[in-house]
């Protein structure tokens, strides 16, 4: 799958970290980490820590990620953030969809679509979230959602644009929760996942694609979920905000 396929651990910082916090972590995390051998390593990062972050960050090998943007370049949007402004920054990566978003901000499936394009066009790397929740898991519906909420995020992107694509496959009933999907419903989901791109965009498409899990991924259990051969990385929330543990799990992947 290596051969294939980027493996991509990410941190989603959420609204932590102040400024200063971002620099004490930059400093207590670079020496930890020393240079990831294959895998790459991103933090998302609040909006207004990402040019620090990118300026930290500059000569070690993580990535800067952010957590939302708009789906317009540009306009009468009170209090939003465009990709081109992200791009121009030094961002590479952007968090899509994410369950909090959908939740709090009312972002659909039709909104996600048009950030992933709006993504895709300044140039950036989206990292598409899909996920059910635990009512949806016990109706055994799961897999039906997911394909749709995939379907949903990519319609109209091309297969060219595809090696751009990163899917982060995040059951909400596990965001937080510390109730972690075992390695077999991580690995099941994300297989299926990448049966959905298969069918849409064919095996070479597929077999190149990023699939992450999100969910209480931890320094204890990264390893067994990061074993699945269709989990290619994961997206960590908690355990990314502590240097120690969050270096553990790259070293899980590495
Ligand atoms: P968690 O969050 O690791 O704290 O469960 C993951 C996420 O929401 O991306």
């Amino acid at each position: 799958n290596r051969r294939y396929r980027k493996t991509i651990i990410a941190g989603n910082w959420k609204m932590n970290k102040t400024l200063s916090e971002t620099r004490a972590y930059a400093e207590e995390i670079k020496p930890m980490l020393g240079k990831p051998k294959w895998c790459e390593v991103v933090l998302c990062v609040p909006y207004v820590n990402i040019p620090a972050a990118v300026r930290l960050f500059k000569e070690s090998r993580i990535a800067i990620g952010a957590e939302n943007c708009h789906y317009e370049s540009t306009g009468a949007y009170t209090g939003e953030v465009s990709a081109e402004m992200l791009k121009e920054l030094g961002v590479k990566y952007v968090i899509i969809g994410h369950s909090e978003r959908r939740a709090y901000y009312n972002e659909t499936d039709f909104t996600v679509n048009k950030k992933v394009h709006a993504a895709l066009e300044a140039g950036l790397y989206p990292i598409v979230c899909v996920g059910e929740s635990l009512e949806q898991r016990e109706l055994d519906v799961t897999m039906e959602l997911i394909a749709y909420q995939v379907k949903a995020a990519l319609a109209g992107v091309p297969a060219d644009k595809m090696r751009h694509v990163v899917i982060a496959y995040e059951p909400i009933w596990a965001i937080g929760t510390g109730k972690t999907a075992t390695a077999e419903q991580a690995g099941e989901v994300c297989e299926g996942i990448r049966a959905v791109v298969r069918k849409l965009y064919g095996a070479r498409v597929a077999r190149a694609v990023t699939i992450q899990y999100g969910g209480s991924m931890n320094a204890k259990n990264a390893a067994e979920l990061l074993a699945q051969p269709d989990v290619d990385g994961g997206l960590i929330g908690g355990a990314a905000l502590k240097p120690a543990d969050f270096t553990t799990i790259v070293n899980a992947a590495n």
